[in-house]
């Protein structure tokens, strides 16, 4: 059996009291389940949300971090400074890190490294934009993305890896991937994973989608064999559709 999970990426959204409110409206509406929840308000909100959420069972988790242990880097932060407040996941590699900053698979392996050399977990994101698909080169491209930016490291380490798969036309669109384009392409990722390692680290790994869940299409996502749980956006700055995601996990 594999860890379910599904997590909130709130993205640049909600001030100090807006999170507050938010965190307040989800402890009364998300109800215990069998998947793990999480949620990833943005860095300035971080501690408060940790503080208010001691002794939930929502686990606070950082949107990204930077490679470096400190130093001259202005604006960044580090995932010491992120464990110091008591944050062990880090979401690595969004689609909108990947376009709008820059970040590149080798740059992406370097935070991957120093995320695990501060001991905490990754929930690593990838996927095709909407061209590569049409070209009919979308497995390729994830193939390229896993390989670039994980498959340098141990098999041991794999423990430490969630996987998101989200491809990048379905971010914010209302467009899903089909429940069946999902899972095709969730049994492609644990093939590979199985053909650079092994079938035990290709089964223990957890492979969320992501891109426009919604309480209404959720179950039916998630219930696909190789999708254990979504990465959701725009659907967790609402607690009720949030909280109807993850009763559908
Ligand atoms: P969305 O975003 O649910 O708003 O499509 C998903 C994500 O970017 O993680």
């Amino acid at each position: 059996m594999r860890n379910k999970i599904v997590a909130g990426n709130w993205k640049m959204n909600k001030n100090s009291a807006e999170t507050a409110e938010l965190i307040d409206d989800l402890i009364s509406t998300v109800k215990p389940a069998s998947a793990e929840v999480m949620i990833a308000p943005t860095f300035v909100n971080l501690a408060a949300a940790v503080n208010k959420l001691d002794g939930s069972s929502i686990e606070v988790v950082a949107q990204n971090m930077h490679f470096a242990e400190s130093g001259a880097f202005t604006g960044e932060i580090s995932g010491d400074m992120l464990r110091s407040i008591g944050i062990q996941t880090v979401i690595l590699g969004h689609s909108e890190r990947r376009a709008y900053f820059g970040e590149d698979d080798a740059l992406l392996a370097k935070k991957v490294d120093a995320a695990l050399k501060v001991g905490m977990r990754i929930i690593f994101c990838f996927g095709e934009e909407l061209q590569e698909r049409k070209a009919g080169d979308h497995f390729n491209v994830v193939e390229r993305q896993l390989k670039n930016g994980l498959f340098h490291l141990n098999a041991s380490s794999w423990g430490q890896i969630v996987l998101a798969y989200e491809p990048v036309w379905a971010i914010g669109t209302g467009e899903t991937a089909s429940p069946e384009q999902a899972q095709e392409m969730h049994a492609f990722i644990r093939k590979t994973i199985a053909t650079a390692y092994d079938e035990s680290v290709s089964q223990k790994v957890t492979i969320l989608y992501g891109g426009s869940v919604k309480p209404g299409n959720a179950k039916e996502i998630f219930s696909k064999e190789d999708v254990d749980g979504g990465l959701i956006g725009g659907a967790s700055l609402v607690a009720a559709d949030f909280a109807a995601i993850v009763a559908a996990a």
